[in-house]
């Protein structure tokens, strides 16, 4: 089976509500989206989306990840997309770096794969758990306030588990922290993400004054430097998210200890093929998980679904659907969908869900 053609689609997200995040210093109104539909001469067709969290979340760029498959089609056209494996190297030789330009190619191969094995992606993948994800929530506030009406309203939605958006204000974000554990239900997740959003002396300050709470930070601090330097300083556990992009990175967390979850973003990541590997560093040294798209529609959401079915149920603490916060529909309605708060992965062949190409509009580029 060869790879024939590639069509690629841009599409704008906007968001249903403006989003705040790292203490309001970075506000998200729209996403800009990639499609890339597969052909191959099997007649097989494959679909991969990339949509980075905006351009300022981390060191990824929506027009990048167009530009970057302009770059590597010409080293991916006429490969087989069941080797996963050939087509990650070849997008590694023709542009080093660069993850988030890569995952949604990978993902159409994962997808091509699955629809040739007959299996879904996560069965092909070695075994999915078919036990129902709950999706976390994110939490994009400022105030006190803010931050109850925006957990009601996932709450109203079935949602069980939170990720609270904090950051860059000591008082305010010991004050909010306090808020929601004041209302958090029995069995209700909640992870305080600060999003890189303290200095050191912030973060342990915060930290400190929460200490009777046990409540989980994400990426407490910008690097995986200001982490490890307060992470003898403090018991609170720690996830770690943006400063997890490369194996490398996972390979030091797990060694020096830096963080008790990995928050696994598939496309920030480069796809399945690359955060497999970082679920098993993460499996090999207790370190559990929440995985997510970076953003995105329903296709991205079941990629990162597919990843999550992978993990055991007991080591998987969420992951996020990123469709209930964007205006946009572009699969119909189909696809993995919020039920009482969680995802059940699809049973179907391959990814599971593809988009209406009709919603997509005329591609953008076509690589042949
Ligand atoms: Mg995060």
């Amino acid at each position: 089976m060869k790879i024939t053609r590639l069509s690629v689609y841009h599409v704008d997200l906007p968001l249903e509500h403006p989003y705040w995040i790292s203490g309001g210093r970075l506000k998200h109104e729209v996403l800009d989206a990639t499609f890339v539909k597969m052909e191959t001469d099997a007649g097989l067709i494959g679909w991969g989306e990339g949509t980075p969290w905006g351009h300022t979340y981390v060191p990824a760029h929506g027009p990048g990840i167009r530009a970057g498959i302009e770059t590597m089609a010409p080293f991916v056209l006429g490969l087989d997309p069941r080797r996963v494996l050939d087509v990650e190297r070849a997008m590694d030789l023709a542009l080093p770096g660069h993850l988030y330009a890569k995952s949604p190619l990978d993902m159409a191969c994962w997808d091509i794969a699955g629809q040739a094995a007959g299996l879904p992606i996560a069965d092909l993948m070695g075994g999915g758990s078919r036990t129902p994800r709950p999706i976390a929530s994110s939490v994009g506030a400022r105030t006190v306030a803010d931050t109850r009406a925006v957990i009601e309203r996932y709450r109203q939605r079935g949602y069980v588990a939170h990720s609270v958006k904090i950051g860059g204000d000591v008082a305010r974000d010991i004050a909010r922290i306090r808020d929601v554990e004041a209302i958090r239900r029995d069995g209700e997740i909640v992870l305080y993400d600060v999003n890189r959003g303290w200095s050191r002396a912030q973060a342990l300050q915060v930290i400190s004054a929460t200490q009777d709470l046990t409540v989980m930070f994400e990426q407490p601090c910008e690097t995986l430097d200001d982490i490890a330097a307060i992470s003898g300083k403090h018991a609170a556990p720690v996830s770690v998210d943006e400063s997890l992009v490369t194996l490398q990175d996972a390979a030091r967390i797990a060694r020096d200890g830096l963080a008790e979850v990995f928050g696994i973003k598939l496309n920030r990541v480069g796809g399945l093929t690359k955060a497999a590997r970082l679920r098993d560093v993460a499996l090999a040294h207790g370190i559990d998980m929440f995985v997510m798209a970076t953003g995105g529609t329903v296709l991205a959401d079941t990629e990162a679904l597919h990843l999550a079915a992978t993990i055991p149920d007991a080591h998987c603490h969420a992951v996020w659907a990123c469709q209930d916060m964007i205006t946009t529909e572009i699969a119909g309605g189909r696809g993995p969908r919020n039920i009482d708060g969680h995802l059940h992965l699809p049973e179907s062949p391959g990814l599971g869900v593809h988009p209406d190409e009709d919603a997509l509009g005329d591609p953008v580029a076509v690589y042949s």
